[in-house]
Formats: structure tokens, C-alpha cells, sequence
């Protein structure tokens, strides 16, 4: 028997630096499975459909909620965001390890349903840190800055809904403290508890041999 693979959750503020620790974390782990989402909100220079979002329409978004399609969703800022159901359990159920990087809305709901994925939050150093990387960021307007800067604060407060807290001031030593914890993830009990099993099986057969 094989593990199973692990669920791994990211969520934090905007400007805390998930999306940067996620994509070294991809980089060092090929093998881990990026759940890529659906969003209502428009594509930023650079980004790609099907690469950074699967960009939709409201109507579509909601039409894939009304299927039952998403594993989660949430309004985040204005716009809907969510994670679409069978790619994700299909690697799950391949025993693949599988990456979401999501809100703390859509984070609470894979909680409920996955009460073993491993749920890290990543935090700025500081709020003037946050702050100038949304402003460098510069992909936002000044509204969404602001709006992204109110709920910041607030977005702090939960972090003890998480298993995991990461400061990340220099990204490589973050992406490094998320590295270990699935690390050690692998090897809780709950996770392997079958390797006794198949000790204890094979110990029965040698006896019976
Ligand atoms: P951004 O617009 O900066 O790409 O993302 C805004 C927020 O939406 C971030 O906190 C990001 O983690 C979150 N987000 C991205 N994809 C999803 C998703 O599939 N579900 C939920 N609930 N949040 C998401």
C-alpha cells in the first residue's frame, strides 16, 4: 500500500508572498500537482488562461457551482475564485501530492471536507512590508490596493484556524520551513499507520510458512 498524497493548503494575505513559496515550492517538487483555479476576476499582464486561472465569466462560475463542480469557492475582493473538483481528486486518489493556493473562505470549506490536508499560513514580516510589496506588485489598481490592505489586517486573525504559521521575510527560507513540514507530514502516524499493518502481515505469513 501507498500513501496517500498530501493536501497542501496555502493561504495568507495578498502581498504575503504565497504565490512566489508556491511556485518554488513547484520548482523544487515536480512531481507536486498545482491546482489551478477559476476566477471571475480579469487576467493581469502577463498571466496566461489555464496556466495562472482558468478565466470565466460570472455566469460560468456560477453555472460550474450550481454542477457542483468546485471543491470550493469564495468572493474574494469582488470577484469569484474556486477550485475545480475533478482534477483534484483525481490526483488525490492517484496518491499524488496536490498544492492549493486559496483564501482563508475556500481554505475553512477543504478543512471541513479534508480535515487531514496540512493548512500553512504564510504572513508578512511586518504590515509596512506588506504594504510595499502590493504597491512595487504594481499589478493592481489603487482601489484593489486598498482594498487588499483593509482586509489584510483582519485576514491576520485567523491564522490560528491553521496548522501551520510561516513568516516569510526572505522567500527561500520560507519556501525551505514549508518544505519541512510536509516533510515531517509524511511521516505522522495517521499517514503510515498501514506500515504496521504490512509488518504485522508479513510477520503472519512467515509463521505460517
Ligand atoms: P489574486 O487575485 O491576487 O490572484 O488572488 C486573490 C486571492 O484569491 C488570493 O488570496 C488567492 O489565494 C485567492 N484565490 C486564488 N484562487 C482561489 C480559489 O480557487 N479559491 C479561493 N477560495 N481563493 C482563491
Amino acid at each position: 500500500m501507498k500513501a496517500q498524497g498530501l493536501l497542501l493548503v496555502l493561504s495568507g494575505p495578498s502581498g504575503a508572498g504565497k504565490g512566489t513559496i508556491c511556485q518554488m515550492l513547484r520548482e523544487k517538487l515536480p512531481d507536486l500537482a498545482y491546482s489551478v483555479s477559476v476566477t471571475t476576476r480579469q487576467a493581469r499582464n502577463g498571466e496566461v488562461d489555464g496556466v495562472n486561472y482558468f478565466f470565466k465569466s460570472v455566469e460560468e462560475v456560477k453555472q460550474m457551482i450550481a454542477e457542483g463542480e468546485l471543491l470550493e469557492y469564495a468572493e474574494v475582493y469582488g470577484n469569484y475564485y474556486g477550485t475545480p473538483r475533478s482534477y483534484v481528486m483525481e490526483l488525490l486518489n492517484q496518491g499524488k501530492d496536490v498544492i492549493l493556493e486559496i483564501d482563508i473562505q475556500g481554505a475553512m470549506q477543504i478543512k471541513k471536507r479534508f480535515p487531514d490536508g496540512v493548512f500553512v499560513f504564510i504572513v508578512p514580516p511586518s504590515l509596512d512590508e506588506l504594504c510595499s510589496r502590493i504597491y512595487k506588485r504594481g499589478t493592481d489598481s489603487e482601489d484593489v490596493i486598498k482594498r487588499r490592505l483593509a482586509s489584510a489586517t483582519g485576514e491576520l486573525a485567523y491564522a490560528n484556524e491553521y496548522d501551520y504559521i510561516v513568516v516569510n521575510d526572505v522567500a527561500q527560507k520560507a519556501t525551505s520551513k514549508v518544505l519541512t513540514i510536509m516533510e515531517a507530514e509524511r511521516y505522522r502516524a495517521a499517514r503510515t499507520y498501514f506500515i504496521i499493518n504490512e509488518i504485522c502481515h508479513a510477520a503472519h505469513k512467515e509463521r505460517e510458512i
